[in-house]
């Protein structure tokens, strides 16, 4: 496995806990939209604390962008990565991932799961493709939703937010269930994506597929 050193060129604050990084780009690195690498910081200590991001960017930048949510109830990657600075180093490897796009259909994300849908949803916008495809976004509350103005830009009616903690008229209120999806979905018989919490991607699946969704055509990350 290659190990590439790249220097922090820009960090932007997303949400709250939530940061986006732009990197600098090894020669010739290249990924598929909704594709990871394992990810360490440049310190000492740190070098071999792989934990996995999603790039976000597409690859007609001059960048590599992660869009990275923090965890700050204990010392892990996310919490150390949210205090560096633009010239500190990210040691990135070799490209993996198990979601990719398939066609249109349903993309069902919870919380920091929306990265692969990031890249392949602005990969489709560029090529004028997102037609047929809908975003289902579970989040808290209103302040945790990434990138919102520009997913409402891309996809307008077929953004979908959906609330568990926050009472808002202009969102959903509750969790993604049965009857949820029934009302969301008008074709089980497409492509549907689903990333999020462990317990959220195994119930939203055991969903889909007994309303007739085949299950090779759902695409999850495990
Ligand atoms: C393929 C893939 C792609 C991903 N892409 C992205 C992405 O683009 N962006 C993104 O934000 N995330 C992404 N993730 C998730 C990301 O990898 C994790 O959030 C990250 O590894 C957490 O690292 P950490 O060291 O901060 O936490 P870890 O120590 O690895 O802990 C992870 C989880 O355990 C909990 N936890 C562990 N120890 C403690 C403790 N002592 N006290 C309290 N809580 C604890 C944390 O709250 C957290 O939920 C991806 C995951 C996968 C599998």
């Amino acid at each position: 496995m290659e190990n590439y050193i790249v220097k922090i060129l820009e960090i932007e604050d997303v949400t709250h806990n939530v940061k986006c990084f732009r990197l600098e780009k090894p020669a010739g690195y290249t990924f598929t939209p909704g594709h990871a690498t394992d990810v360490s910081i440049n310190k000492p200590g740190w070098e071999n604390e792989k934990r996995p991001f999603t790039f976000t960017a597409l690859n007609d930048k001059p960048y590599l962008e992660l869009t990275i949510k923090r965890y700050a109830d204990h010392d892990g990657v996310t919490n150390h990565l949210h205090g560096l600075n633009k010239g500190d180093q990210l040691i990135v490897r070799d490209v993996w991932g198990a979601i990719e796009y398939k066609g249109p259909g349903y993309f069902i994300a919870g919380g920091a799961g929306i990265t692969p849908f990031i890249a392949i949803l602005r990969q489709l916008h560029k090529d004028d493709k997102l037609e047929g495809c809908k975003l289902i976004f579970a989040n808290k509350t209103a302040k945790d939703i990434i990138y919102q103005a520009e997913l409402t830009a891309m996809l307008g009616k077929s953004f979908i937010n959906i609330l568990s903690e926050e009472n808002d008229d202009r969102y959903f209120h509750g969790h993604i269930d049965e009857n949820f999806l029934k009302k969301e979905i008008s074709d089980f018989n497409t492509h549907f994506y689903v990333c999020g919490p462990d317990k959220m991607i195994a119930a939203i699946n055991e969903i889909l597929v007994s309303n007739g969704a085949n299950p090779e055509t759902v695409v999850f990350e495990k």
